[in-house]
């Protein structure tokens, strides 16, 4: 019998998705325009406990919006991670910022210990703003993406934030439903501890919506310029008046009618993460030369994706890699750095070390929410093999 592929992370549609796209096209309201737009920001906002959340056609216009509605410009420096997706960090260029990059701690995620290192060294006050002594630069924010799920450390970050007068930025598009259950932000969802925050439903997020993102602040006017600037910056419906630079970034009703379905099951998702990360762990963190990295303690992640951890040296990524590609089984390494990318190679870096042996030693497994055991044991024989 010839097996079947088993992919790395595909969409899960066995709820009411057509019977909403369907209601959708019925009703000719397709595009930025129509009520299921408008329904599904109130239900991201009732769900992460905001006021409000505003919804556009992608994580990175979110991202982009943020950045704007943050106030952060031309010539101003961000604090960013180096292990990310590269959409954390080029809206930090479209507003004509800088990326300084700063290393992850054992959570994947930027580590405060280390921003904190390189403020103190690099940085001084300035007429009462925190600048980069060599540039000059205004060191505006921080973006912080909670990496794979995982909860990024909060509390220290919130507090060196404050300390240094930073905005705190969170790409939390692969993170929606990841909580603290305990601490000083018990019951607070990743996005909503700092001043703004961004989810995804890209196809491979937890819920999709085709191309999506959705904006959430703890700033009623950020949130509503925000809105404002993804809607073409229109002063005036009728006169078409503008009075800024927007963009076109709003949320279609088409995306935000498959939104609202996913929506019903992404608890039922998370429950499935969930089990299948354990499934995983039970039969291969500590055998063979792997390592399942953990989820921080304290959350409820939402465990998105699963990390795989090459400890032993005689394991090669990308030999692993294509081991399992043989197999029919899809896997990849993480992210290649951003401060190694093409654009960013002369941007300050710091701390990088953990970050590229991650780099080195990750391979992300199969986490669709439709994974069936018998398909996870196909991985976890295959890696046993080896
Ligand atoms: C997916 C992702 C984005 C961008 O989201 P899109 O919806 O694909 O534009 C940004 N940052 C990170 C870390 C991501 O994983």
């Amino acid at each position: 019998m010839s097996e079947h592929f088993i992919p790395l992370s595909v969409p899960n549609f066995s709820g009411n998705e057509k019977q909403y796209v369907n209601d959708a096209v019925i009703s000719e309201w397709v595009s930025t325009g129509g009520s299921k737009v408008t329904d599904f920001e109130e239900k991201i906002a009732e769900y992460t406990h905001m006021p409000r959340a505003v919804a556009c056609n992608s994580g990175t216009s979110g991202l982009h919006l943020a950045l704007l509605a943050a106030g952060v410009g031309a010539g101003d420096e961000v604090l960013a991670p180096t292990l990310t997706f590269i959409a954390a960090v080029n809206p930090i260029r479209y507003v004509g910022a800088q990326p300084v990059f700063i290393g992850c701690g054992e959570s994947l995620c930027l580590c405060p210990d280390l921003a904190r290192e390189w403020l103190a060294d690099h940085t001084e006050m300035r007429g009462g703003k925190c600048t980069n002594k060599r540039t000059g630069a205004h060191v505006k924010a921080l973006m912080v993406v909670h990496v794979f799920g995982n909860m990024a450390a909060m509390p220290a970050l919130v507090q060196l934030c404050g300390e240094y007068g930073l905005t705190l930025i969170e790409d939390a598009t692969e993170a929606l439903g990841t909580t603290y259950t305990e601490g000083p932000y018990k019951g607070r969802m990743a996005g909503t501890i700092g001043d703004i925050g961004v989810y995804s439903f890209n196809g491979n997020k937890i819920i999709t919506t085709g191309a999506g993102g959705m904006v959430v602040s703890n700033h009623a006017d950020w949130a509503a310029h925000a809105k404002h600037l993804s809607t073409q910056a229109k002063a005036d419906e009728l006169q078409f008046l503008h009075d800024e630079i927007g963009y076109n970034y709003r949320m279609t009703n088409l995306q935000a009618a498959l939104g609202l379905a996913q929506l019903e099951q992404l608890e039922g998702f998370i429950a499935h993460k969930h089990k299948m990360y354990g499934f995983y762990r039970e039969r291969l963190d500590g055998k063979n030369g792997f390592r399942i990295l953990p989820f921080r303690a304290g959350v409820r992640s939402n465990q998105w994706f699963y990390s795989l951890y090459l400890e032993d040296a005689r394991h090669e990524r990308d030999a692993v890699i294509a081991a399992l590609r043989e197999k029919k089984i899809q896997t990849r390494p993480v992210w290649a750095l951003i401060h190694e990318q093409a654009d960013y190679g002369t941007c300050e870096r710091f701390g990088t070390q953990l970050a590229e042996d991650f780099r080195a030693k990750i391979v992300n497994l199969p986490c669709s929410t439709n994974l069936t055991e018998e398909d996870a044991q196909r991985v976890v024989d295959a890696l046993l093999a080896l």
